[in-house]
């Protein structure tokens, strides 16, 4: 029987709740798919820096990096908010993508039949299921570029770079064009060829790669118009690949069209297969600990990961199509409608688990 090695960064606020029901879902599908699951805790955030006086302890570091995969709840809350940048349990965050070497970020922008009605766009424009992957370049970019202050005919003034290699475009341009050949085989690359240069090599190098994958249809857009075209006609899209900021921005506007924030997952891999995987939602501490969050997020996270991480694709399946399932008659408050049963955190996780059974 295979065998995984899960580490839990269960976090803070309504981290430890979701992850919680994450488990519980994963268990019961490990028992109908053949495998086990074998989990390790470790710390991130602000119960690290609780318990050690940093939020990404080395011990944390090296747990992840001995498993075959990260399952993360979330950090952050009010209680850490005055301490300065790099002790922030968000500091944390960065410091562990960093650590693993994540410099692909996938991003699904889903919307459910059943919860078509909380998207702000009108019907007619998502209608039927809507179902965009983003590819964000994660460790490159201006986030990474050389940066500065300094004071220029006396007065002051700063800058930050924008810097791309051709090996950097290559990698995420591969894992976006895999992806395109295991969906519908579209891909748009967005850039902003028309004024900056690493857009330019960004574009060339998406066209040779393209090469390598004669069967995808590749288009390329502008970052502005694909912002405008998300918005229009999000049904146009399947993936897109972009760089680091482009991706930030994207991949936030995308996901309001979903309109429900506790229903979408992510996924951060490295060149191995080692991938982080949490919902796109923070901390929620407005309601932590009364047991109303939603775990759909965490649970489709967990979907992520057997299909991107442990090659486990019709496990992956049966969580999808069992959180779709569960939409139709169950729901917790945040995307609660009449005529559907209201449920608390765990109830929720415990309708999953009955329709995978
Ligand atoms: P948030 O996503 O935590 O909450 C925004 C709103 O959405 C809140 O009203 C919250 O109750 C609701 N919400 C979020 N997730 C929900 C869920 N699963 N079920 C039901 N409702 C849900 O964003 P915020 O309030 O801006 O941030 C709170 C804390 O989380 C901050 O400390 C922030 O830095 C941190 N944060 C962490 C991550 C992460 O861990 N990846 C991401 C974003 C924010």
């Amino acid at each position: 029987m295979k065998n995984y090695n899960i580490t839990l960064l269960r976090g803070d606020g309504i981290g430890p709740e979701i992850v919680n029901e994450a488990v519980k879902v994963l268990d019961v599908t490990a028992e109908k798919y053949g495998f086990k699951v074998n989990y390790t805790d470790a710390l991130l955030g602000g119960c690290a820096i609780d318990e050690t006086g940093v939020p990404l302890p080395q011990e944390t570091i090296d747990k992840c990096k001995a498993s075959d995969s990260v399952l993360l709840g979330a950090v952050g809350g009010p209680k850490w908010d005055t301490l300065p940048g790099k002790n922030r349990p968000e500091a944390g965050l960065l410091g562990i993508r960093g650590a693993l070497g994540l410099f692909a970020n996938l991003r699904p922008a889903v919307i459910f039949e059943p919860l078509k009605d909380a998207s702000p766009l009108r019907a007619d424009i998502v209608g039927g299921a809507l179902d965009i992957m983003i590819v964000r370049e994660l460790t490159g970019g201006i986030y990474f570029g050389e940066r500065g202050t300094l004071v220029e005919n006396g007065m002051e003034a700063a800058y930050d770079t924008e810097k791309y290699s051709v090996a950097e475009i290559e990698r995420i341009g591969r894992v976006a064009f895999d992806m395109a050949m295991k969906r519908n085989k579209k891909l748009t690359s967005v850039d902003k060829a028309n004024v900056l240069d690493s857009s330019r090599l960004w574009r060339k190098t998406m066209i040779r790669l393209s090469e390598e994958y004669p069967e995808v249809e590749l288009n390329h857009l502008y970052v502005d118009n694909c912002a405008m075209q998300l918005v229009r006609d999000p049904k146009q899209f399947d993936v897109i690949v972009t760089s680091n900021i482009f991706g930030d921005i994207l991949s936030d506007e995308a996901s309001q069209i979903s309109g429900s924030i506790g229903m979408l997952a992510s996924a951060s891999l490295n060149s191995t297969k080692l991938g982080l995987y949490e919902p796109i939602h923070g901390s929620a501490p407005d309601i932590a600990g009364k047991g109303i969050a939603n775990p759909l997020a965490t649970i489709l996270s967990v979907a992520m990961m057997l299909r991107y991480s442990l090659d486990e694709p019709a496990a992956a399946d049966a969580i999808e199509r069992a959180v779709s399932e569960v939409l139709d008659t169950t729901r917790t408050p945040d995307i609660y409608t009449e005529g559907t049963r209201k449920v608390s955190t765990s109830e929720m996780g415990d309708a999953v688990c009955a329709l995978i059974r």
